[in-house]
């Protein structure tokens, strides 16, 4: 069994009586414990005293310790002269609105944001190291501080790829109205199971990019609940975070919606069509939802969560009917071909111009997808299928089958990497 170290109840009462009575600014009696220090000051540190030391031949000792969160600025002084000379543990470095900040004490915060921690994970690991940390008002400061600087990166990076997408819409000439119109990818997610139930979190968030840039153009989240509020603080006396009465289902397609509203206003584009999962109710709300060029927006289904959706029907079925899973049936390895030429169907429609031609071709693709997996390749479109190829004594001119392996394992062959990163 895995050893774990724990810190005793005294080491841990003795550092937090320590941390708690040196506040953040006050000159601490006591030097104990540790602290964390960056190499590059103690470097310049090192070298100043000791050109000191060899000119005044004495010795330097450590006299106090001013405390802003986890930096400190520790002043040491010379036994012979009046020199002295600070060492701060940390570097300053350009903060939240452009304000110079403790490098360590935004690390520390930031460290436990990305983390999904807060003051008491920091203060409890720090406090087992012996280091102190910053006042429990700072480290909300800071926390709001760095919330507020990320958004203002965010918004920025958005409104440049939503310049990037105009710009490429322009080049193309896709235009709707005389508005630049684009493709958007939409997605959004909220938490459903966790260890044998399911329930539907109290936040959702929804996201739009841009189809050609992968790009970021929306981000937004829906809080059913706001801990402040929970804990009883008067609604006008907090940042609250509550934005949302409804149920968590309806979260999606608000998000988006309100991502489609302000497109023109934000970034001067139309998102005229987006590609979204098959099971959405987004697109009914936004035809309705959106002002003036709601209707005229399409959809598109995403070829990885129609692929996915029909694993997980295959899936599903022999869940349900056990039986199905002996060979000659549906094993493992024949449902992952199903799906494996679903895709390799799709992928190879979507290079074909003719639209209406292609949409039919890929309806009898993919219902003769299972004929084709189990051998009987009597409707398998030429262009598709090696062995129909065969039937036809004609194997000139194959776009997908061109491998001499026998056909029934080609769409495993071709398909291997999106087999194994998508489909599952
Ligand atoms: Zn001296
Ligand atoms: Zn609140
Ligand atoms: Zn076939």
């Amino acid at each position: 069994m895995q050893k774990r170290w724990h810190a005793s109840k005294y080491q841990k009462l003795s550092i937090r009586k320590n941390s708690a009575d040196i506040e953040d600014g006050q000159n601490s009696g006591s030097l104990d414990g540790s602290r964390i220090v960056n190499l590059d000051q103690l470097k310049q540190f090192i070298s100043e005293l000791s050109v000191h030391a060899s000119q005044c031949d004495s010795s330097i000792t450590l006299k106090g310790e001013k405390r802003a969160g986890l930096a400190s600025i520790l002043s040491c002084s010379c036994s012979k002269c009046d020199f002295s000379i600070p060492l701060n543990t940390s570097k300053k470095v350009l903060g939240p609105k452009g304000k110079m900040r403790w490098e360590v004490n935004l690390a520390a915060v930031w460290g436990q944001i990305s983390t999904g921690g807060g003051f008491a994970r920091l203060h409890e690991s720090m406090g087992i190291l012996g280091v102190p940390v910053m006042a429990p008002k700072n480290f909300v400061a800071t926390e709001r501080s760095i919330g507020l600087w990320w958004q203002e990166k965010l918004n920025k990076e958005m409104i440049a790829a939503g310049r990037e997408e105009k710009r490429l819409a322009e080049e193309r000439g896709d235009y709707h109205e005389g508005v630049p119109a684009i493709t958007v990818v939409v997605d959004a997610g909220w938490c459903k199971r966790s260890h044998r139930h399911s329930y539907n979190a109290k936040s959702g968030v929804g996201i739009i990019v841009g189809q050609v840039t992968g790009k970021l153009l929306y981000l937004g989240v829906r809080n059913k609940e706001c801990t402040a509020c929970k804990q009883g603080f008067e609604v006008d006396k907090h940042q609250c975070f509550k934005n949302w009465d409804q149920s968590s289902s309806e979260m999606e397609p608000d998000i988006i919606l309100s991502g489609f509203k302000e497109a023109e206003r934000v970034h001067g584009l139309r998102y005229i069509n987006f590609i979204g999962d098959g099971d959405s109710s987004v697109y009914p709300t936004l035809i309705q939802g959106v002002p003036g060029w709601g209707r005229y927006i399409k959809k598109m289904e995403c070829a990885n969560h129609a692929c996915k959706c029909y694993r997980s029907s295959l899936e599903k079925l022999v869940q349900e009917k056990p039986q199905y899973k002996r060979n000659g049936g549906l094993p493992e390895k024949m449902r992952r071909r199903l799906a494996c030429a679903a895709r390799c169907a799709i992928k190879m429609r979507s290079k074909e111009a003719d639209v209406p031609g292609t949409i039919k071709k890929l309806e009898k693709d993919l219902r003769n997808g299972p004929f084709h997996c189990f051998g009987i390749h009597t409707n398998c479109s030429v262009d598709f299928c090696k062995a129909s190829h065969q039937n036809e004594s004609s194997l000139s001119s194959s776009t997908v089958m061109s491998s001499d392996e026998p056909a029934d394992n080609t769409h495993d062959e071709l398909l291997t990497g999106m087999c194994d990163s998508r489909l599952r």
